[in-house]
């Protein structure tokens, strides 16, 4: 079974820890947690990181990996792999089109003074509040890309900020961009204008050649 890395989001409801001692001598503590999720279901995890801060009945973040369980094929061992900044609760519709529009309220991420990967497509629609289940998706992303590959962690960065990074920067610059349906410059950000007179597509770039469809 592949291992992919996921996000668990939901309140604490057992913590059990159990110490012992490994092959070489190394001490190692287990933590097995009961979380309920924010979707309501119950899962088991474990972890063998820091868990001396934990609390039942903290809502808390992590991300974890699945490993196949021979006994129990329904549900694979959920490995915690590390705690990520908590998020709100989920209680909001995953759909985005149940949200009344929002008072326009300016993407924070914008102000980042970290330059962004891809030029963003500024165009002027006021954005949504921001919708923690998509967030929650964002991040769920953001690891992912991470772990393939494609968002290689700066070095004297920690991984708990590079994700919360990488997930504001797909956040504000994929998930909350207009759909746009044909004919539109992804690469610029505008619309391409058609030509009558050469049955094309395109639109001005300043100083360059124009940018063809
Ligand atoms: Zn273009």
């Amino acid at each position: 079974m592949a291992t992919t890395t996921q996000t668990v989001s939901g309140i604490i409801q057992e913590i059990k820890r159990q110490d012992g001692t490994g092959p070489s001598g190394k001490p190692w503590t287990k933590w097995s947690l009961k979380i309920q999720e924010d979707s309501g279901e119950n899962h088991y995890y474990t972890w063998f990181g820091d868990g001396a801060g934990l609390r039942t009945g903290e809502h808390a973040v992590f991300t974890y990996s699945t490993k196949e369980n021979p006994n129990n094929a329904q549900h694979p061992y959920r490995n915690i792999q590390s705690r990520m900044p908590d998020l709100p609760p989920v209680h909001q519709p995953d759909d985005l089109s149940d949200m009344p529009p929002g008072p326009g309220i300016p993407p924070p991420a914008a102000e980042s003074p970290v330059q962004p990967l891809i030029v963003p497509i500024v165009i002027d629609v006021p954005p949504l509040p921001p919708n923690p289940a998509a967030i929650g998706a964002c991040a769920n992303h953001a690891v992912d890309l991470i772990v393939a590959g494609y968002y290689p962690k700066p070095e004297g960065r920690t991984m708990d900020s590079w994700i919360w990074e990488i997930r504001d920067h797909i956040y504000w610059n994929v998930n909350q961009q207009p759909c746009m349906n044909g004919h539109f410059c992804y690469r610029h950000g505008e619309p391409f204008i058609h030509s009558t007179r050469t049955d094309s597509w395109g639109h001005v770039v300043e100083g360059e050649e124009p940018c063809m469809e």
